[in-house]
């Protein structure tokens, strides 16, 4: 493991809300018919993002979330009493959907317990594991935590300015250096993207166990607004796809340099 780490890189594409993937189990606990699915999983997921991060001949790992996170949301906290969007009914598993109706019935106790043991904490335990044989391997780590976003706030939004960037980056206090969102920035600009911070989603992935402890791991999100590149009213890629696919390659390689200007 340790050689085809070596080789691999050590930074790592967090990839959590670019499937369409729902279980027939979970798709029988929804109150929705299929023509609000398909609808909900328009506005919600992260479209075509394996494709659009892509890494080219950087070296990378990537952990990809295999669901829907209409399924579970594995970049929410799994208790609702640590996450805000639960207030919304938009906590690790969704009750709500983004305009505020029914999706399914509150889990409790045991039965939440079970579902995020089957759907979310493998997905966590994946990229814990990951990290920590780059840091045996490397001492160092780099997530890039990649996502799309609506051009139009969704209703469920905390931020519902009209005035959507090209892309967001989000940041950490701890694992976020201030350099490195002046470098993705300065790149963004250089690309001719808008792009604003922290704004208008916040925060980054970072493994549980090394939240706002372990230097050795940076963290930044990059998301990117789904009018540039994707239909948004069917999912279907623009033609603009290719030439914003290297926009984003050219931003993960900004990333992957500031790493290796480190390590
Ligand atoms: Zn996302």
């Amino acid at each position: 493991m340790s050689k085809i780490l070596i080789m691999a890189g050590s930074v790592i594409l967090h990839i959590p809300h670019s499937s369409l993937t729902i279980p027939a189990a979970v798709r029988s606990e929804l109150h929705i018919t299929d023509a609000e699915l398909s609808s909900e999983l328009l506005r919600m997921t992260d479209w075509h993002t394996n494709w659009l991060f892509d890494p080219g001949d950087l070296q990378v790992l990537r952990v990809v979330f295999p669901y829907s996170r209409l399924v579970c949301d594995v970049e929410r906290f799994p208790d609702d009493a640590s996450e805000p969007m639960s207030a919304k009914g938009m906590g690790a598993i969704y009750e709500r959907m983004s305009d505020g109706k029914l999706l399914r019935d509150r889990m409790s106790g045991e039965a939440r317990n079970s579902y995020l043991e089957r759907y979310y904490y493998p997905h966590h335990r994946e990229l814990q594991e990951l990290t920590e044989r780059v840091l045996v391997d490397r001492q160092r780590c780099m997530i890039v935590d990649c996502h799309s976003f609506s051009s139009i706030p969704l209703p469920c939004d905390l931020d519902q300015t009209l005035k959507r960037p090209d892309i967001c980056i989000g940041t950490d206090p701890v694992h976020t250096p201030l350099a490195l969102v002046r470098q993705i920035e300065n790149a963004c600009l250089k690309l001719g993207l808008s792009v604003s911070v922290d704004r208008p989603y916040t925060g980054t992935m970072i493994p549980d166990n090394c939240f706002g402890t372990d230097k050795h791991i940076e963290s930044i999100m990059i998301e990117v607004r789904r009018g540039l590149y994707v239909d948004e009213t069917t999912g279907l890629k623009l033609a603009t796809f290719e030439s914003i696919r290297k926009m984003v390659h050219g931003l993960l390689r900004a990333c992957h340099e500031f790493h290796d200007w480190q390590c």
